[in-house]
């Protein structure tokens, strides 16, 4: 088979798995250049599209691409942009390409950006990479398994891919295997389908560092479930490291036999939070190096300073302002910036979300979100809570067993008391008032 067949059934079988505006803009103009050594060479079209097919979608392509070629891949994705008159010139597309070699073991599933050299340290997640070193040192023996937890974005595949290539420069005979959780169901209804159950059984136990991506996926899937944990038992027993990460806590993820849960737990649970400012700005920073790019710090200031989610998100919109900038034509200077994020803000300040609620309240008070949602009632932290409880009831009329949901699972009285109290506050205390009236300035803005 051709590149050109074997990518268009590869985004056949994509396109089922993706919703269709990104599927369009995202994936619609990319080709195969190559295929050698079972290195994919794929080329976008410019580099927003490569962050985020590189950042979202690597797995996904990844595993539709390994069950096309039945073979383990890799992926390489370079920029190339072409003009009618450019494909008339070169002929058969791309032969000059200059192609990004990648110097990695493709039987791991690591992508080679995601190490600690590119790995910024900060408030958030300093603890988590603290344990990671810990690991690194001695694997199997200092923390099994690892557990990190967070949300979107804030950067659990890099960490985990981190200490693989962290373990395996050290130990270049360790087998390393990096999976997301929805690679090994697959897995294991093809090797069902397939009856060699147990060449699957020898692989997933051969391995020395076990790297399991998004575990919650598992949910509601017995049958992978069950295999699971006969993998993790025979590793754990064996003294292999399990590095396992998830969008919310192990006792939070539902659907998932208890055994299962308490081994997650059975280890050290981390959590990494979304970055503070000084955070984002050494992140902006690294990306620059990494990406090569010409800009000011005090366009990156005003990129820190505007978004405050999720690493992702930081790094996709650099890459959209640098964009736009050069398909504009214009300098990218600080005043693009802001009316670049001037913009942006009109489109997104009209749904005003609880997680923008918490965030502010975290902000406002310095506690983290993490403890504002969680269960401890310790003092500090019962008051900023009932700020959230009186936001989200009457400015974003959320209902009061939803608000309890979010906050550590509390009751609706709970809710009640608590928002009631911070009205009465409201009224009749005014620092109060103007503490609460800041933190919905800092909502609007
Ligand atoms: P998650 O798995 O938590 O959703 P990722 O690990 O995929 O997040 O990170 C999203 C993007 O942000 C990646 O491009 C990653 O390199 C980058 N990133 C996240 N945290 C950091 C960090 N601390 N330093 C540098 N880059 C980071
Ligand atoms: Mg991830």
């Amino acid at each position: 088979m051709d590149n050109n067949n074997l990518w268009q059934r590869v985004l056949e079988e994509l396109r089922l798995s993706v919703s269709k505006p990104y599927y369009q803009t995202l994936f619609l103009q990319t080709t195969l250049i190559s295929l050698e050594n079972n290195v994919a060479t794929v080329s976008c079209t410019n580099p927003y599209v490569q962050g985020m097919i590189e950042n979202r979608y690597y797995s996904l392509l990844k595993s539709i691409l390994d069950s096309q070629t039945k073979n383990n891949n890799s992926l390489v994705f370079v920029i190339k942009t072409i003009t009618k008159q450019e494909s008339k010139e070169i002929g058969p597309l791309f032969e000059k390409e200059a192609v990004r070699k990648p110097v990695f073991d493709t039987h791991t599933g690591l992508n080679p950006k995601y190490t600690f050299s590119s790995f910024v340290v900060g408030n958030s997640n300093n603890f988590a990479h603290a344990a990671a070193q810990a690991i690194i040192q001695n694997p199997g023996g200092a923390y099994n398994p690892f557990f990190i937890w967070g949300g979107v974005g804030v950067g659990k595949t890099h960490l985990m891919q981190a200490i693989g290539h962290a373990i395996l420069e050290k130990n270049s005979d360790f087998k390393v295997l990096y999976t997301p959780s929805e690679n090994f169901t697959n897995e294991l209804v093809q090797a069902l389908q397939d009856k060699n159950i147990s060449v699957f059984k020898k692989r997933y136990r051969s391995i020395d560092v076990f790297l399991v991506d998004d575990i919650q996926f598992i949910s509601g899937k017995e049958y992978s479930q069950e295999e699971f944990f006969h993998t993790f038992n025979a590793l754990y027993m064996a003294g292999k490291q399990i590095v396992l990460t998830s969008d919310r806590p192990p006792s939070e993820i539902t659907k998932v036999e208890e055994r299962l849960i308490s081994r997650f737990m059975g280890g050290l649970t981390v959590d990494i939070q979304a970055p503070d400012y000084e955070t984002r700005l050494a992140i902006l920073k690294a990306k620059r190096l990494e990406k090569n790019l010409t800009i000011d710090d005090a366009v990156l200031d005003i990129i820190a300073q505007n978004i405050s989610s999720n690493t992702r998100e930081l790094e996709g919109l650099l890459s959209q302002l640098v964009t736009q900038a050069s398909s504009s034509h214009t300098e990218l200077n600080t005043d693009f910036a802001k009316s670049f994020f001037g913009i942006q803000k009109q489109k997104t300040s009209k749904i005003l979300q609880p997680k923008n609620v918490i965030a502010a309240v975290s902000r406002q008070f310095q506690i983290k979100t993490s403890d504002l949602t969680g269960v401890s009632r310790r003092a500090e932290f019962v008051f900023p809570r009932q700020i959230i409880m009186y936001l989200l009831r009457d400015e974003l009329k959320i209902p009061l067993v939803k608000i309890g949901e979010m906050l550590g699972g509390r009751d609706h009285t709970t809710i009640i008391h608590g928002s009631e109290k911070i009205r009465q506050l409201f009224n009749n205390d005014a620092s109060i008032k103007q503490q609460i009236m800041l933190i919905k300035q800092t909502l609007s803005e």
